[in-house]
């Protein structure tokens, strides 16, 4: 099985071999001769890589050449594959254009140079150079799959979304082990305060910008602009008890969520174990349980990707009745926050947005389900203290379930891809709440997460594999 295959072989290094059965061996023992690769291949999806890159006699011991009658009958199988496939845009491959073709592992043997040039692309998007910042944002996410040296960077310049000037970046920092720019984005003190605003919740990188246009550049400038002090964050529960369900679905997320995000940056900063991340889905569904028999939900995010820590906890939920789900989902994304934020588990509410119709012509970014953006803090128990998470819960109708865990695994330019493909390769589009045809607004309903890649002609990419960001 491909699965089993890729724990110990990359799937790109797999294609330029021929991967055969022990029976090839045997059969070409007894005939003395090395026979055609091709109907031996061990994987049904390698069939054509295996014929193609089957070694003939003539590749092993030039000195045994000569063609005899049986070597040219079993030649015939392997003509048709001798010719390398054509580079066209079927089949995952490491220089695909799209991130949804190429299989993105967690850890990339490159890691130090993506994250200078993380640097660039934070640099940009703090200043609002939105298509510079995807220029980088492109070029990180595209795998290189083994360590670039001065050996092998011409390889990099034929790679998709690497231009002359990243590619001189890249140069750089193959000389010199480091990018100079980027050392002096670190020692800029606009960088670093609008760095240090932007990891408070709620606040992007024009809010920063904004703020910092102010006067503002310190946390405590922050604090005392927000009227926010570190250690109130349990009054901020208090007052934001009358309010929390108003926060507007059009304009983001409010002030009050900026005031929570800043008391309680210090916690939010703290990374989620996957053993938490599990503990917090389990006490959501217990709730769930109580309002709603036979609901399903998926942990999506960074966590479904194989991270071993998150920033925070994704679930999308839906109901396993397909003709009566749909209602009974309606509402209950509002229906849980209430009950757990009465049982004390969701502590602040900082979003909450009501299902719209599906609309075909989406103008805006945000997909029609229901979700709830809220901040979740487990129960003590046994003198153990948690932090406060945030945890993101997404209700999809059972028709968009699939398309809800796709578009919530990410990553971000997996997903932003993934739409792009759809669009320019397939006529439809793709987000969260749905896949549409693009020409009549015909609605696909996908039954597993398998078919949402099969109706837009995808080749299957396991979530693990689907981490085209840093
Ligand atoms: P981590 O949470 O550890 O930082 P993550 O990949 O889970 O990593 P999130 O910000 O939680 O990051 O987002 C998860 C995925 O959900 C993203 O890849 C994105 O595609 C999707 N997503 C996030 N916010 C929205 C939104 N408002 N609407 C639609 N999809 C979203
Ligand atoms: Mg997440
Ligand atoms: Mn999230």
């Amino acid at each position: 099985m491909r699965k089993r295959l890729e724990r110990h072989v990359d799937w790109n290094i797999a294609r330029r071999k021929a991967i055969v059965t022990p029976q090839w061996l045997r059969d070409s023992a007894d005939s003395g001769q090395l026979l055609p690769c091709g109907k031996y291949a061990a994987l049904g999806d390698l069939y054509q890589e295996t014929a193609q890159n089957c070694p003939d006699d003539n590749t092993l011991d030039s000195s045994k050449k000569g063609p005899d009658s049986s070597t040219e009958s079993h030649d015939e199988e392997t003509q048709s594959f001798t010719h390398p496939a054509p580079k066209s845009d079927t089949g995952i491959r490491h220089d695909h254009r799209y991130a949804c073709m190429r299989y993105a592992p967690l850890i990339c043997p490159n890691q130090g140079l993506v994250e200078q040039i993380a640097i660039l692309r934070r640099d940009r998007e703090l200043e609002g150079l939105d298509m510079q910042a995807l220029s980088y944002e492109r070029a990180i996410s595209v795998p290189f799959p083994f360590p670039i040296t001065s050996d092998n960077i011409h390889e990099v310049s034929e790679l998709p979304h690497i231009g002359k000037k990243i590619h001189s970046k890249i140069q750089e920092y193959i000389e010199h082990g480091e990018i100079s720019e980027c050392k002096s984005i670190l020692n800029d003190a606009r960088y670093q305060s609008l760095v240090d605003f932007t990891t408070v919740y709620g606040i992007g990188p024009s809010t920063a910008r904004n703020l910092y246009a102010s006067g503002l550049r310190t946390f405590e400038d922050l604090e005392k602009h927000y009227d926010v002090s570190p250690r109130t964050n349990d009054e901020i529960g208090q007052t934001s008890s009358p309010d929390y369900l108003k926060a507007s679905p059009t304009t983001g997320l409010p002030q009050l969520s900026i005031k929570v995000g800043l008391a309680l940056r210090e916690e939010f900063s703290l990374q989620i174990p996957r053993s938490e991340v599990e503990e917090i889905h389990d006490a959501v569904i217990n709730e769930l349980k109580r309002i709603r028999s036979g609901c399903v939900s998926t942990i999506a995010g960074g966590y479904r990707r194989g991270k071993d820590k998150s920033n925070d906890i994704d679930i999308v939920i839906s109901h396993k009745d397909l003709k009566s789900g749909g209602d009974q989902v309606k509402g209950l994304c509002a229906e849980l926050v209430k009950r757990l934020y009465d049982k004390g588990l969701v502590t602040h509410v900082m979003h909450l947005s009501s299902f719209r119709e599906h609309n075909a012509l989406r103008t805006s970014h945000w997909d029609s389900l229901e979700k709830a953006l809220t901040v979740f803090k487990l129960p003590h128990k046994k003198g153990q203290e948690h932090v406060h998470r945030r945890l993101d819960l997404i209700f999809a109708a059972p028709e968009v379930y699939w398309t809800a865990v796709v578009g919530w695994t990410g990553s971000r330019m997996f997903e932003r891809d993934l739409k792009l493909w759809a669009k320019q390769e397939e006529e439809k589009k793709f987000d969260s709440s749905g896949i549409t045809r693009r020409h009549d607004s015909k609605l696909y309903f996908p039954k597993s997460e398998q078919e949402v890649f099969e109706l837009l002609h995808l080749e299957w990419i396991d979530p693990t594999l689907r981490n085209a960001d840093l």
